[in-house]
Formats: C-alpha cells, sequence, structure tokens
C-alpha cells in the first residue's frame, strides 16, 4: 500500500550443534515457519560449541547433514557462516553479523526450552535480546526452572502474539508449544553406537550419510 512503509518478514534463527540433525528440529522449523510467517528459517551449524567438547564428527559433515535434511523444503535453509569463524562459536556474534547484513529485518533466534533455561551461562547473554527476539519452543521432558535473571528477563519482554514479531526488529520474547517431538541428537548417537535403527528418528538421506560414512558407531576396544 502507497504510503505504509514495507517491513521485511521475520528470518528465524536455529543454531545447534546438530550432530546430527532430526526430524525434532526440522519439524520446529517448518511449524515455526507457518506460526510466525518466517521468510525462512536458517538452521546455523556451529562450529566449535562454546558449552561442551568439540563433537567427534566434523562441522563439515553435521552441516552436510543439515544440507540434504533440507533438501525439498524451500523456506528451510543452512547457514555456514559459523564454519568459516575461528574460536568458539558465540550466538552474540552471529547475530552481530545477521544484523549488520539485515539493518531493520526482525530477526528470531529460536531455542528450545532446554537451552533457554542456560541461556545466562551464554556469551554475552543479555545482548541477545537487543539484537533478535527469543522464540522458546516447548521441548519434552525439558522444564527447567528460570532463574531470578530469566524470569525478569521473561516479566520485561514476553509477548503472546505471533504477529508481535513483525512489527519490531528485536526485543520481544514468545513461547511457543510445538508438536512434541522427544527426539535428541544424544538419543541418536546412543541408537547407532549401540547398532539399533534410527530410520524416522531422522530424514532417509541422513540416516543415510550416518550409515554410509560409519559416523557415532561404536569404537572397538
Ligand atoms: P544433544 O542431544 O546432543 O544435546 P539436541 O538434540 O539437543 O542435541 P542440538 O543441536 O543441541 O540438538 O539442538 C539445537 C536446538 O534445537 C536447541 O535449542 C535445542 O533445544 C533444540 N531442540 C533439539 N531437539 C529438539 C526437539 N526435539 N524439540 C524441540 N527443540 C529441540
Amino acid at each position: 500500500m502507497w504510503g505504509v512503509p514495507r517491513v521485511a518478514k521475520p528470518i528465524g534463527i536455529l543454531g545447534g550443534t546438530f550432530n546430527p540433525i532430526h526430524l525434532g528440529h526440522l519439524r520446529s522449523g517448518v511449524e515455526l515457519c507457518d506460526r510466525l510467517d518466517l521468510a525462512e528459517l536458517r538452521f546455523i551449524p556451529c562450529a566449535i560449541p562454546p558449552h561442551r567438547p568439540v563433537p567427534e564428527v566434523s562441522a563439515t559433515a553435521r552441516s552436510e547433514m543439515v544440507r540434504q535434511a533440507i533438501q525439498g523444503a524451500p523456506q528451510l535453509r543452512v547457514d555456514e557462516r559459523e564454519l568459516r569463524r575461528a574460536g568458539p562459536s558465540y550466538t552474540v556474534d552471529t547475530l552481530r553479523e545477521l544484523r549488520q547484513e539485515n539493518a531493520s529485518t526482525p530477526l528470531c533466534l529460536i531455542m528450545g526450552s532446554d537451552a533457554f533455561g542456560n541461556l545466562t551461562t551464554w556469551h554475552e547473554w543479555d545482548q541477545l535480546i537487543d539484537l533478535a527476539h527469543l522464540i522458546v519452543i516447548s521441548r519434552p521432558g525439558a522444564r527447567p526452572s528460570l532463574n531470578s535473571r530469566l524470569s525478569q528477563l521473561v516479566r520485561d519482554c514476553e509477548v503472546n502474539d505471533a504477529r508481535s514479531m513483525h512489527h519490531a526488529a528485536s526485543g520481544l520474547l514468545l513461547f511457543q508449544e510445538l508438536t512434541p517431538l522427544a527426539i535428541s541428537s544424544s538419543e541418536i548417537r546412543r541408537l547407532v553406537g549401540a547398532g539399533k535403527s534410527i530410520r524416522y528418528l531422522v530424514p532417509d538421506a541422513v540416516n543415510d550419510y550416518i550409515l554410509a560414512n560409519g559416523l557415532y558407531q561404536e569404537k572397538p576396544p
């Protein structure tokens, strides 16, 4: 419409180790594209996780599994910027880069409730909400108690309407209940290591990639 500034649709950002990516990540991404009317959702595999040991599976292989998993889903993308950066993959650095590239576009940083419960341990955690909205998705089995700083963040920033994300570039917090899928990468690694099937927990292409490359196999003693 004439006279009304056009605001770009929000970009969703889902960072993780993706070791490997599974249907819990993918279904959450698709549902959030619809719920929040996102322009796109970017999976951002981390190279060097700040809070856990560096995975045995390389960042390149983890990213390749993401790429194969999202084939044919036009709104889902993989963004490899953390693979190109040296040092720990801090989310705040990633958001600063994205903000430089998208000055006024709403950015939605998505995380599971387990990750949100640990947010105050993240590098420069209090800068995140200035750079992006936070979208916290329920995760089966994860109901972390929130410390006083997170409770304050919720009181200050929580909104209930997904549409609000379109009217500001950052600064809001939204909880979303999605289809609960009790799938985790660690359980997938455990199953593969035990010689069990992971079919229908991951896309077929990811299943095939893991088997073809012998990932997550128990090492002989
Ligand atoms: P691991 O079991 O190795 O800890 P993970 O399954 O939690 O891995 P990550 O790559 O660490 O996978 O997760 C990336 C993000 O996706 C995190 O914010 C996490 O909370 C969220 N997430 C992972 N699995 C699910 C799920 N089944 N439902 C909702 N959110 C999820």
